[in-house]
């Protein structure tokens, strides 16, 4: 029914039965008893409504939702009605806490830095990440101005240019961001910070990678152009001028071309669009091939042993013989006439290994950490001169990651170097 008339009906009733009481007792009693009952009548229902008052105050002050304030007449609507407000309210103020949490959890977890400033830059909260990006902390710093906690030029220059729809690079704590000030409500901003430290790194990678390969290939196509020239200009050249000019110019193709292969193998063990296929890899005949590759390279100068007591193992052949067949032929081209280089496959605390020992040249400290980067050579001359192509121990490197292999490299200059290669024992062929 509708509540109005849940109201009204029943006071005017009241009001009614009121009336003809008082109608009744002058009629039965006279006038003067009949004024009395109206006068008391009116004071009870006065009194009423100023308890039931003193009651909606009373429960005002206090709203309890679980309990119903109990009520008399058209006061027991009105009670209600405010209970169900009251109900209602907290359901909403329930609901709205708990999404707040969820928001905050999620900005919690957002790998981006976020952080709400006033329209004067004062700190009113900021997420983990930027706390991380920034060196921020959202309990200490609430209050402060953004621009004394992050003291950059380039962030001042940012905020005092105000052209906030360009993002900033930033550089900070050693971290490379993307930083972007955006404008909410009237008068507060957010400050956004994106992580691009690694991707920056990679291109950093990327662009060193271009250039090293550009070098790379100038000095042998310089030299087969210089070549040709000489060909092109001078065609009665007596046989032993031309035969020597011919060898080196296949010299220098075979450098790109091992260059090339080189390049070709790492560009697919890095991609992962090409998983491993495991197979078991018989390392007898393997090593075997690798042992023969050595002593082919060698030529006689070194003395070249092999020693294998250890299982096959889980992998892929062609990338393992790829590793070792750098890790064997570094040995060769980095040990004097004369050295001697021991190849070993054994257990080792029960996990298989791959070591190659020489008493060559040697590596000094200093130079171990970054032996496998693309391009980085202790003597740059001496590597040439031997062929190589300064991608053999970042191919090594990519197998073994492939292989969940590690590489662990003990040298001294002067006295010779150790290789090894190990392998985890789940690597062990079980057949
Ligand atoms: P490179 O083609 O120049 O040999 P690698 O990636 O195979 O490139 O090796 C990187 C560098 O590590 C080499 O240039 C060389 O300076 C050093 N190196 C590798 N193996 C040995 C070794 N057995 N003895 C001494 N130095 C080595």
């Amino acid at each position: 029914m509708n509540p109005l008339l849940l109201f009204w009906v029943p006071a005017v009733l009241r009001l009614l039965l009121m009336v003809a009481g008082t109608s009744l007792v002058w009629f039965l009693f006279g006038r003067l008893l009949a004024g009395i009952t109206a006068v008391l009548l009116l004071v009870a229902m006065l009194a009423t409504q100023l308890f039931y008052l003193y009651r909606l105050a009373g429960w005002l002050d206090h709203p309890e939702v679980t309990r119903l304030p109990d009520g008399w007449g058209a006061w027991t609507g009105v009670f209600a009605r405010l209970y169900r407000l009251r109900r209602d309210d907290e359901k909403n103020r329930a609901e709205l806490t708990e999404w707040l949490a969820r928001f905050r959890q999620a900005m919690t977890l957002l790998p981006d830095g976020v952080v709400i400033m006033d329209d004067v830059l004062f700190l009113e909260w900021c997420n983990p990440a930027a706390e991380r990006h920034l060196g921020l902390d959202n309990e200490r710093d609430k209050g402060m101005r953004v621009t004394n906690l992050l003291r950059n030029p380039d962030f001042i220059d940012y905020i005092v240019l105000g052209r906030y729809e360009e993002p900033l690079l930033l550089s900070v704590r050693s971290r490379k961001l993307i930083v972007q000030i955006i404008a909410f409500e009237t008068r507060r901003q957010i400050l956004v910070t994106h992580d691009v430290t690694e991707s920056d790194r990679i291109d950093h990678m990327r662009r060193d990678f271009v250039a090293n390969v550009s070098h790379e290939l100038r000095t042998p196509l310089t030299v087969i152009n210089g070549f040709l020239e000489i060909a092109a200009s001078q065609p009665n050249l007596d046989p032993a001028t031309r035969s020597a000019h011919l060898k080196l110019m296949t010299e220098q193709g075979l450098r790109m071309q091992n260059l090339v292969v080189d390049m070709l193998t790492l560009s697919r063990l890095e991609s992962i669009d090409t998983p491993i296929r495991p197979e078991r890899v018989a390392i007898a005949p393997l090593l075997e091939r690798v042992l023969q590759d050595a002593r082919a390279l060698s030529a006689g100068k070194h003395e070249i042993s092999l020693q294998a007591d250890a299982p096959d193992v889980i992998g892929n052949s062609d990338e393992l013989h790829s590793a070792f067949g750098n890790l064997v032929s570094n040995a060769v081209r980095y040990t004097p006439a004369g050295g001697v280089i021991r190849l070993q496959w054994q257990l080792q605390d029960g996990r298989p290994e791959f070591s190659v020992q020489d008493n060559g040249i040697g590596i000094s400290a200093e130079h171990i950490s970054r032996l496998t980067e693309r391009f980085y050579r202790v003597d740059k001359s001496r590597s040439r001169e031997t062929q190589g192509t300064g991608l053999g121990l970042a191919i090594v490197k990519h197998v073994l990651l492939r292989h969940h292999a590690v590489l662990a490299i003990d040298s001294h200059p002067g006295q010779g170097s150790r290789f090894a290669v190990r392998f985890p024992e789940s690597a062990i062929s079980k057949d």
